[in-house]
């Protein structure tokens, strides 16, 4: 369960935050639980979190370990902050700052080579999922990513499908268009890496969870967790999606 914060809170409200999540979560033993916050509030969160088994994340990385590349921030950098995490290609990303397949695949390597753990988002656009293009898209996403890594490499990725429609706007796949979504996900990775690895890898959804529709999420096999934006940054709602 991993909550995206994205361009909100201030060092002084990640450790608000933590002060009063941390103990929703302590006995949450049934899965692993990460926190992206923005670069400013990743070392506040990795001190708050020091000693619990909540892991932080960052939000993206540059492909670069250092040089004259300003306003970006490498691996080495996020590594050295203590977190362990890193979301690669959010859909906000690929919307307004220019990703594309070839970036996210630069970004997930620069992530894997530091040891860093990337969680690579992929979903549709609300007109290519009326327009039939789902699989398309994903198929283009996929295939021009990570599907690209060695077998290793990738065995050490975990994806997220966020249809694009569904992020910030309330609208939530239904459990049944998630599960659909993931299968071709999966198909996809058995087909460039075989069973064994399509069976292994974690998808989590991302649109939209919130307290009350993570149960149905998850009740669906093929879901394996949730990428959690607005719904993360109040510590009583995501301790409540993490203890679905
Ligand atoms: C996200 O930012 O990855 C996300 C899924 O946002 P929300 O939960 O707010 O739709």
């Amino acid at each position: 369960m991993a909550g995206n914060w994205k361009m909100y809170k201030t060092p002084a409200e990640t450790k608000t935050f933590f002060e009063a999540f941390l103990p929703l979560v302590a006995e949450s033993k049934h899965c692993e639980i990460a926190i992206c916050p923005s670069f400013v509030n990743l070392h506040a969160a990795v001190e708050a979190a020091k000693g619990t088994r909540v892991a932080i994340g960052a939000q993206n990385l540059y492909w670069k370990n250092e040089g004259a590349f300003t306003g970006e921030v490498s691996g080495p950098m996020i590594k050295a902050t203590g977190a362990e995490w890193v979301i690669i290609g959010h859909s906000e990303r690929r919307q307004y700052f220019g990703e594309t397949g070839t970036t996210v695949l630069e970004r997930t390597k620069a992530a894997l080579a530091c040891g860093l753990k990337p969680i690579v988002c992929v979903g549709e656009v609300l007109e290519d999922r009326e327009a039939g293009r789902t699989e398309a898209v994903l198929a283009e996403q996929v295939g021009g990513g990570h599907a690209q890594l060695d077998p290793d490499s990738f065995a050490k990725v975990v994806i997220a499908y966020e249809p694009v429609w569904a992020i910030g706007t309330g609208k939530t796949a239904t459990p049944e268009m998630a599960a659909d979504a993931h299968r071709l996900i999966r198909a996809m990775v058995a087909a460039r890496f075989g069973e064994t690895m399509a069976a292994g890898v974690r998808i989590l959804y991302g649109g939209s969870v919130k307290p009350d529709n993570v149960k149905s999420l998850m009740a669906q096999p093929e879901i394996d967790g949730a990428l959690v934006g607005g719904a993360s940054l109040d510590p009583g709602s995501f301790a409540s999606i993490v203890n679905f």
